[in-house]
């Protein structure tokens, strides 16, 4: 099956488990998870009608980029890095990113919105939530204080703006393991969004991948990250 062909069946199903769960279509962006896959693959996904893609990488989106701009698709695409995103590249990624949609630290959100304001810029940004509170996995625990922390600094950071959460629940081959955590990812947006805090929007909902997108979007996801489904088997990790 080809990219676009992989498109087409990802776009198809989308649909249908928004009107399933009496959702609109167009309320959930698919972003097309390009990591380990090379411009020309991108490009491919690009023509079949994709605009957002998430890279997990700074350095091997850097080396993209200009591949990607020499085919004409870097300024009308939007990229968003989705992986953990360590503070000292936080001036790399907002030169080249759209949006970091893996903030897990008052200090990552301080250096994103220096950069971005250095630039003239504003960011998009998700707060990555580890909803399971697994060890290994990064982002902010549902019960830390440095979730407050974050939200209760965003007045101050203004060249970011706090968009919604994201998570990446626990691996499981059954997608109906992962239901209790996206609904746990959307409580906990409703309780945020609850306290009508200033600078702090909580419209997005990032979460689903190729296993579990269908489950995600029942449970009220605004993006989901696609990569395997779309681009195929990653080789490269
Ligand atoms: C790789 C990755 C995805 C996509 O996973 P697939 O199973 O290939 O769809 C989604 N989100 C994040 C954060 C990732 O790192």
């Amino acid at each position: 099956m080809s990219i676009a062909e992989n498109i087409a069946r990802v776009t198809e199903r989308i649909a249908a488990a928004a009107c399933r769960a009496g959702r609109q279509p167009e309320d959930i962006t698919l972003v097309a998870v390009s990591k380990t896959f090379g411009a020309d693959a991108i490009a491919e996904a690009y023509r079949a009608g994709l605009r957002t893609f998430g890279e997990n990488r700074v350095q091997e989106f850097a080396e993209k980029a200009p591949h990607l701009r020499e085919l004409g698709i870097l300024d009308s695409g939007e990229w968003r890095m989705i992986g953990h995103l360590q503070s000292n590249k936080a001036g790399k990624a907002v030169e080249l990113f759209n949006a970091v949609d893996s903030v897990d630290s008052v200090h990552l959100a301080e250096r994103l919105s220096a950069s971005a304001e250095k630039l003239g810029r504003t960011l998009a940004v998700l707060i990555e939530i580890n909803i399971a509170g697994e060890e290994q996995k990064s982002g902010v625990a549902q019960d830390s204080p440095v979730l407050d922390a974050l939200l209760a600094a965003a007045p101050r950071l203004t060249n970011i703006r706090i968009l919604g959460l994201m998570t990446v629940p626990p691996w499981s081959e059954d997608a109906e393991a992962s239901r209790p955590y996206f609904r746990r990812l959307r409580e906990l947006r409703d309780q945020i969004a609850a306290r009508h805090l200033p600078a702090v929007a909580m419209d997005v909902l990032s979460m689903g991948m190729s296993n579990d997108f269908e489950v995600a979007i029942a449970e009220g996801a605004t993006h989901v990250r696609i990569g395997t489904a779309i681009f195929g088997k990653r080789t490269k990790l």
